[in-house]
């Protein structure tokens, strides 16, 4: 992390991170298109310090992750808005890192099935497989190895953990 957090109370254990990134279904990637920053919102999974996207083939996200490999993911846990505090209790994690397109087969097919086991879990197996293949020539899939990663929570949420 280029900025260490100012209120490190606030700041969550890698543990906790990694809870929010699996209980989550969708975060915003930010990438670098060679001009203009570029947050897209997109479903994930997340396994052993390494986040998978699906995408069409071809795109302003594909194009910023050839001009740039560098990037980052934040998935928001909470935001419980107090109007009458002017405040939001929320929580939330970013994970920072290199992004790149899967380019063997095989790979990609393994990070699909975790991202279909994800979002339909109860579908079965044979039904699963067709779902992929069928998809083959229309997708492609990202990696976000995530080299740092922060997570952070309004005070008053640690206030009440403690109390
Ligand atoms: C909750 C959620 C989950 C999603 N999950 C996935 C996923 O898993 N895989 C996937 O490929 N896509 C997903 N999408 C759609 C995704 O946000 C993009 O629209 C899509 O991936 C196309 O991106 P692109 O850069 O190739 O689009 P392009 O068509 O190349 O984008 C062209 C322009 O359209 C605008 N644009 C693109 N997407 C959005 C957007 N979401 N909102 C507003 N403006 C936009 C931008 O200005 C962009 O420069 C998801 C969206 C949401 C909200």
């Amino acid at each position: 992390m280029k900025n260490k957090m100012r209120r490190s109370a606030q700041r969550l254990s890698k543990e906790e991170c990694i809870s929010m990134l699996e209980r989550n279904t969708a975060g915003v990637l930010a990438l670098y298109d060679g001009d203009t920053p570029y947050a897209v919102p997109l479903s994930y999974v997340y396994k052993d310090n390494k986040i998978y996207f699906h995408s069409a083939k071809e795109g302003h996200k594909i194009s910023a992750v050839r001009h740039c490999s560098q990037a980052s993911f934040c998935v928001i846990d909470r935001d419980d808005i107090k109007p009458e505090q002017y405040t939001t209790y929320y929580r939330s994690v970013i994970a920072f890192g290199d992004v790149c397109i899967i380019e063997e087969k095989q790979k990609a097919k393994a990070a699909m099935q975790l991202l279909a086991l994800k979002y339909n879990p109860d579908d079965n197996y044979e039904h699963r497989q067709k779902v992929i293949t069928d998809a083959d020539q229309a997708y492609k899939v990202l990696v976000l190895t995530i080299s740092d990663m922060s997570g952070k929570e309004a005070i008053e949420l640690i206030k009440h953990h403690n109390n």
